[in-house]
């Protein structure tokens, strides 16, 4: 039997790529050249709407609504999309083997096809807490959220026991953004995390009081510092309470997980070189093997602004890297060069009628602005981040997408400031007026 084979494959159905797809089609991709091998039974979607509006209890979002490329202004790519620009979307397929040298992939169906260049872009997992050994971890009523099957089964339970309570595990942003959405379902909810505050990745301890004094008004109870230990299961194998070190017992009818996420790597393991946990790329998403990408969560990137190597996974990363590695492939066929990749970090939430961005690097020392006067949602407050006399990051919850577009500008620009007193008593308008 002929095998069949692709110019272009990729591997991996999520936000990263969609926007290659779409990329593809803009650059012209004639039909049958482009394949996408996807596990979720699911056309590409805007992976973040998962922890927001999919899980709010009225107007919620549903497919086709967020199907990429919604998210950043484009259009909805549903399923007919890809078949009326002759792409073989392959969903609910896995993809067990990836064989770079013989240019050939292998599905969990035991189907094979070849390619002569393939874009990976499997993305992250959720970290479990059964395989860090917690006893009782496996319960039944213990979630993770990566994937819609996972919002699904969240959202079932939440019907299900409609007054909880709930135990999320987790300060990050996926803790918040679920904590929100539980409490708006009516749900009690207690946050425990270990550390001093929530997001303690970006949050100084200022930014964190506001959101952790927020949360608290809204009926969240938040313990912080001791880790929860175990899980205590009743007979059938629910989940009926959460142990932290410090010997707290909390009832939990649902707990919610959300500690971090880890790259999926297996396809492309010792076969292309690594870095930072991810798969080492140029400025063009080229990995170590010709005609092999890797675009997302998987990738460490030559991030240029700060001339270092990372890993970044946030979902405006995702689109543009894809749309980067698909331009540099398309280039590479005409004998031309693109730029290379030059990302500015951009990372945002939502959560009740907060919303916050944050571009550059929180590196150095933190300047928070406003704090004092925020007491209600409506109030505007940030921080920037001062590394070598310049504002190298900056921070702003409830900007309009001007003030919003102002902090950016800063953070790519960088420029000197010469006291700390200045940003303070400037505020945002030393962003605005830049
Ligand atoms: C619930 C949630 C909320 C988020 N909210 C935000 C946010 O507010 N802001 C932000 O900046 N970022 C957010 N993110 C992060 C953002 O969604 C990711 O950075 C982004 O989705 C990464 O895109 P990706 O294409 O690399 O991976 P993904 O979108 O995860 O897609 C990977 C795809 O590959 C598939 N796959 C994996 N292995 C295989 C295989 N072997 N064969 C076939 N298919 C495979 C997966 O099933 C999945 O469909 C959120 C993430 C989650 C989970």
């Amino acid at each position: 039997m002929t095998q069949k084979v692709y110019k272009y494959v990729i591997v991996g159905g999520g936000v990263s790529a969609g926007y290659a797809a779409r990329e593809f089609v803009q650059q012209g991709l004639k039909p049958g050249e482009l394949a996408i091998f996807s596990t979720e039974e699911f056309a590409p979607y805007e992976r973040p709407t998962l922890s927001k509006a999919y899980l709010f209890p009225e107007g919620a979002a549903r497919l086709p609504n967020f199907h990429v490329c919604a998210g950043s202004g484009g259009t909805k790519q549903p399923p007919e999309w890809y078949t009326e620009h002759g792409i073989d979307l392959y969903l609910s397929t896995e993809v067990k083997i990836l064989d770079v040298e013989a240019k050939s992939l292998t599905t969990s169906a035991g189907a094979t096809y070849k390619y002569e260049t393939v874009v990976v872009a499997t993305g992250a997992t959720f970290v479990r807490l059964a395989d860090s050994g917690v006893p009782g971890a496996d319960a039944q009523g213990i979630y993770y959220l990566r994937e819609i099957d996972d919002a699904d089964k969240l959202l079932a339970a939440i019907k299900d026991k409609k007054d909880g309570p709930a135990v999320v595990i987790g300060g990050g942003y996926i803790g918040l953004e679920l904590t929100a959405c539980l409490v708006k379902n009516d749900v009690k909810v207690t946050m425990v995390y270990p550390g001093p505050h929530c997001m303690p990745r970006l949050f100084t301890p200022e930014l964190a009081s506001f959101y952790e004094g927020y949360y608290e008004a809204k009926g969240v109870t938040i313990v912080k510092g001791p880790r929860a230990t175990e899980f205590e299961k009743d007979e059938s194998g629910q989940v009926k309470t959460v142990k932290l070190k410090d010997g707290t017992t909390i009832q939990a009818d649902i707990v919610v997980v959300g500690v971090g996420a880890k790259p999926r790597l297996e396809l492309l393991k010792g076969q292309v070189a690594e870095e930072k946990g991810g798969f080492k790329v140029d400025g063009f998403f080229k990995t170590s093997v010709p005609h092999v990408y890797a675009v997302g969560d998987i990738a460490a990137f030559p991030m240029k602004i700060y001339g270092d190597i990372r890993r970044v996974e946030h979902v405006d990363h995702a689109r543009k890297s894809a749309i980067q590695a698909v331009q540099a492939i398309k280039a590479e066929e005409k004998g031309e060069t693109i730029p290379e990749y030059d990302y500015l970090p951009y990372f945002y939430s939502r959560s009740f009628d907060l919303s916050w961005q944050f571009y550059g690097d929180n590196v150095g020392e933190a300047v928070t602005w406003g704090r004092e006067a925020a007491q209600a949602s409506s109030s505007k407050f940030g921080t920037y981040w001062i590394k070598d006399g310049k504002v190298v990051g900056a921070f702003l919850e409830g900007g309009s997408p001007e003030e919003n577009k102002a902090i950016a500008k800063v953070a790519k620009e960088q420029p000197a400031v010469s006291s700390k007193d200045e940003l303070l008593s400037a505020g945002l308008s030393f962003a605005t007026t830049i």
